[in-house]
Formats: structure tokens, sequence, C-alpha cells
């Protein structure tokens, strides 16, 4: 249990996905964000949801 839990906040960076041409941006219906890899579509090593932030990824391509 961490103390800390309840204080951080509910945002969260995706890392490379925000500024990869590879990535959409999907809200829930109760307003959590994904990103899903479109690259997974074409290439099974990447996940359709990657796991988030993603720090380091070999198929991220700018914007
Ligand atoms: S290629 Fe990598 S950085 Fe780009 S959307 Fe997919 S997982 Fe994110």
């Amino acid at each position: 249990m961490s103390p800390e839990s309840d204080d951080h906040p509910i945002r969260t960076t995706a890392g490379l996905c925000e500024s990869c041409r590879h990535a959409r941006r999907i809200e829930s219906d109760r307003g959590s964000i994904f990103f899903r890899c479109e690259l997974s579509f074409e290439d099974e090593r990447f996940a359709k949801y990657p796991r988030l932030p993603v720090l380091a990824c070999s198929g991220y391509r700018p914007q």
C-alpha cells in the first residue's frame, strides 16, 4: 500500500505515443485516455494498446 497513491493525478503521460504518427488517441466513456498503436495492425511486435508511458520504441515516428 502506498500512501501516495491517493494523491496521484489521474492524468498520465503517454510518452512517445503522444507525438507518434502511428498513435490514435482514444477517450473512453468514462474519460480514460488510451493510445492505440496502428503499427500493431501490420507488425505483431507492437501492442495494440501499449502500456503507458512508452519511453522507448523502435516504431516511433514523429508526426
Ligand atoms: S509505434 Fe511505438 S510510439 Fe508509436 S504509437 Fe506505437 S507504441 Fe506508441
